[in-house]
């Protein structure tokens, strides 16, 4: 068998991981399907590093084993597992050139030098570094060197690729670019991509399914839309989407939450909305209908232009406070600072939490 030309799955099994006493993962259970992107994704210090350097094989698990293909390799060495790895801090070959330090996996590996060539050619234009070939990595810029970095993986063609906030050290323009162009590279290599990364923009555009980790553990499991329409929980509602969906008492909202989330939760529940589902208007919506309890009134804490919308941020008076909401409006909207607005809430998108435990209901 020609183990460059299969993919490969992976499969985490009761993982565990303790330092020093402290719990950083708290058993992992996770199958990983040949040729899928997966992202992890959580906020720094939920375990994604340690997960990730577990799985490549440069951290043992206290407890649990690693799968790659049918085959248990928690005890193998990196090398033996056919995992490449890009970390978000990488080091190339100083006194190599990029294409030196492009060209040297495939020499390690024996490829014949006019495919070595091509591969680093067609490699390098993919990720913009075609013109720096002869340069020494002292005289590329950060960007440019983590390209360089990503190369340097890729070039073998691997089965299984794991990335470690690869992206993490470019300017916003070319972060954007090369996630383009990772996804892409995924769908030709057809090799399974595990991607790890705090930020959910990312996340979302990238992966066939997503993982969110909270402190250890696996909060959801689930495709971007899924993730973003149906949150198991408050953190993962928070975590997904920006502007951030908007939680709140359902009075907030000139909301009645519905009887069966109320009796399921125990008479206590928060809806949460998104932007995109809360309207910002001028004018109350349905000033003589009977039922308009959901046309309720705010004043404007700041509103930002974004050029195709604008977002309105709005500070919703009530009994127990202020509640400061994010809503869309048009891109023309504009309004001052204070003024006041009416918002209009698409009702069927209100997704419904019990406000003790933080879970769906
Ligand atoms: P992330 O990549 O999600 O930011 P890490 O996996 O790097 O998180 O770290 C998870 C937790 O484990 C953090 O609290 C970190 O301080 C701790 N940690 C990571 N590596 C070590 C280590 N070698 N020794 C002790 N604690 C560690
Ligand atoms: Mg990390």
């Amino acid at each position: 068998m020609r183990r460059d030309e299969t993919l490969a799955s992976v499969r985490l099994e009761r993982l565990q991981k303790t330092f020093r006493g402290t719990r950083v993962l708290a058993g992992i259970d996770l199958t990983i399907e040949d040729g899928e992107f997966v992202t992890f994704v959580g906020p720094s210090g939920s375990g994604k590093s340690t997960l990730m350097n577990i799985m490549a094989g440069l951290e043992e698990p206290t407890h649990g084993r690693v799968w790659i293909d049918g085959t248990d390799v928690t005890n193998e060495t990196p090398k033996n597992r056919g995992v490449a790895m890009v970390f978000q801090s990488y080091a190339l070959y100083p006194h190599m050139t990029v294409r030196k330090n492009l060209a040297f996996p495939l020499e390690i590996a024996k490829m014949n030098a006019r495919e070595i060539e091509a591969r680093v050619v067609e490699t390098a234009n993919r990720l913009g570094i075609g013109a720096l070939l002869e340069r020494k990595p002292k005289e590329l810029s950060g960007g440019q060197r983590q390209r360089v970095a990503l190369g340097r993986a890729l070039v073998r063609r691997p089965r299984l690729c794991l990335f470690d906030e690869p992206l993490s050290n470019l300017d916003a323009a070319l972060r954007t670019q090369m996630r383009g162009e990772l996804k892409k590279l995924h769908e030709d290599l057809k090799a399974t991509f595990i991607y790890v990364t705090h930020d959910q923009a990312e996340a979302m555009t990238l992966s066939d399914r997503v993982v969110v980790l909270n402190a250890g553990v696996i909060e959801q499991v689930a495709s971007p839309r899924d993730l973003y329409c149906n949150p198991k929980n408050l953190f993962v509602a928070r975590f997904v989407g920006s502007p951030q969906i908007n939680i709140a008492t359902p009075e907030t909202f000139g909301l009645c939450a519905p009887a069966e989330a109320l009796s399921l939760a125990g008479q206590s529940v928060l809806a949460a909305v998104r932007p995109e589902n809360v309207r910002a208007l001028h004018h109350c919506p349905r000033p003589n209908a009977a039922n308009a309890a959901n046309a309720i009134e705010g004043r404007v804490y700041i509103v930002e232009p974004m050029g195709g919308e604008t977002w309105v941020t709005i500070d919703m008076i009530g009994d127990v406070g202020t509640t400061r909401i994010t809503a869309r409006a048009e891109a023309d909207f504009a309004a001052r600072s204070g003024s006041r607005v009416w918002l209009d809430i698409d009702e069927s998108r209100v997704l419904w939490f019990n406000a003790k435990t933080h879970e769906r209901v």
